[in-house]
């Protein structure tokens, strides 16, 4: 697996496999890496001739310096883990590569898609996301990026970004791996203790709950008695609940449209997101 950590020697090795129709496939990550993130190479190395995954802890999608700070970085075991799955390229830039003249992010319309949830808890998380991975999708132009259904409004966003700046990467959606217990895969569930790991598992079964009420339940109601049920459980401070439409993100009152439920809760002081599709 060749390693680089400057966008000059990265993108020379890029123009090379190019020139000779390599397609080219992209994983970005924060590092710290699981089942979820080789999931997206096994996808990428499917479709694509080159894999490339970048490990980089974005300091400017992080709105609370002390979760920054506590982001777990485990370089050593993550460079295993990618030769492992027989990844062809990692990247590992510093700040100063990504961000040589500061954190100048030039705006896109997302069409309010990072107002909700995650932006409206996490004011300007998404602009750093975005800043971030169009800085890399400019560098790096490869023929597909893959991302995370965990992240689903994340997704949302890449898209819209994509189709705002007319590019043509294609984007492709993956999967949510889960542990055993149903507790989404993420980096942060390292934090946890044995104990909150274990008590984690009630988010993906409050989700199954929705899934099935969804079928005879109003949005609303779903919404309320999961909230109740959350209030029940000192162990959680919930965020938000929603159940949204896929295209706009925004709460519906029925399941006309195909929609899915989203939320965000701390558990001793961690911080997870998870969601799942109800109606479609
Ligand atoms: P992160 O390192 O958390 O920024 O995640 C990098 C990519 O991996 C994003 O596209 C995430 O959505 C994706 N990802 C993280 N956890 C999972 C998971 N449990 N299942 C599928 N994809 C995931």
């Amino acid at each position: 697996m060749l390693v680089y950590r400057t966008f000059k020697e990265l993108g020379e090795f890029l123009d090379l496999q190019k020139e000779n129709g390599a397609i080219i496939g992209f994983v970005p990550t924060m590092g710290a890496l699981h089942q979820g993130h080789l999931s997206l190479l096994e996808t990428s190395k499917k479709q694509c001739n080159i894999t490339l995954c970048s490990i980089f802890v974005n300091p400017t999608q992080f709105n609370n310096t002390k979760d920054l700070e506590l982001y777990p970085r485990t370089e050593e075991s993550d460079l295993k883990m990618l030769e492992a799955v027989h990844c062809d390229v990692a990247f590992l830039p510093n700040v100063e590569e990504v961000y040589p003249s500061g954190n100048i992010a030039s705006p896109v319309n997302l069409k309010g898609l990072d107002k909700v949830m995650e932006g409206a808890f996490r004011p300007g998380h998404f602009d750093g996301v975005v800043q971030v991975v169009w800085r890399f999708f400019e560098e790096i132009q490869p023929d597909k990026a893959f991302f995370g259904e965990k992240d689903f409004q994340q997704l949302a966003i890449i898209k819209r970004l994509v189709k705002e700046k007319n590019s043509k990467i294609e984007i492709i959606p993956c999967p949510i791996l889960r542990e055993k217990s149903g507790l989404a895969m993420s980096s942060r569930n390292v934090r946890l203790s044995d104990s909150g790991r274990s008590q984690a598992a009630f988010i993906y079964s409050k989700l199954l709950e929705a899934k099935s009420a969804s079928e005879k339940q109003l949005p609303a109601e779903i919404v309320e008695s999961v909230k109740a049920d959350f209030a029940l459980r000192d162990t959680f401070k919930l965020e938000y609940f929603e159940i949204c439409d896929i295209q706009f993100l925004q709460p519906v009152s029925s399941f006309t449209t195909p929609t899915r439920a989203f939320l965000a809760t701390e558990i001793e002081g961690v911080r997870l997101i998870d969601n799942i599709a109800l109606n479609y």
